[in-house]
């Protein structure tokens, strides 16, 4: 049966065009989308486009080599990151390394944040950091007494 075999290798073909169509197709729209997550140029877009069907598959892969390296949701999030990194910058924070962990950490502090050691404390007559070994103020000349060496276990 000439006839039967023949259609059989035709539907066979035909099925394995499909698949490959949609192959195509489906790498082509995904290049489109990901050019417009990318760029919001309007002729990358389209360049992308054209390069998603021409030439098939290869175009997909010429694409991914040349797209631009970071989304735009990702570029927004960078330019964020550098606009608080600037901010912080023109407060002039002091930084000092903590005494006991050695992590930077801001010179106003008291105690430090990461391992909780205490390395001074405040004048409770004027409010001026104090090294923990003074027993008397010498920004108001209050009477502190003697703290003790140790970590802070609670807040408050
Ligand atoms: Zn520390
Ligand atoms: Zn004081």
């Amino acid at each position: 049966m000439l006839a039967d075999s023949s259609s059989l290798i035709i539907v066979g073909l035909v099925a394995v065009a499909g698949y490959v169509a949609a192959l195509y197709v489906a790498s082509a729209f995904f290049v489109w989308r990901d050019a417009r997550r990318r760029s919001a140029s309007v002729l990358f877009q389209l360049f992308a486009l054209l390069l998603g069907f021409v030439p098939p598959f290869l175009g997909a892969l010429v694409y991914l080599m040349v797209r631009p390296p970071t989304t735009l949701d990702e570029e927004r999030a960078i330019a964020l990151e550098q606009q608080s990194l600037l901010e912080i910058d023109d407060d002039q924070v002091a930084l000092r390394p903590c005494p006991s962990c050695g992590r930077d950490i801001e010179a106003a502090f008291i105690v430090c944040p990461h391992c909780r050691t205490q390395f001074a404390r405040r004048c409770h007559g004027c409010d001026h950091v104090l090294r923990l070994g003074w027993s008397v103020c010498p920004y108001c000349a209050e009477e502190v007494g003697h703290a003790p060496l140790g970590r802070v276990t609670r807040t408050g």
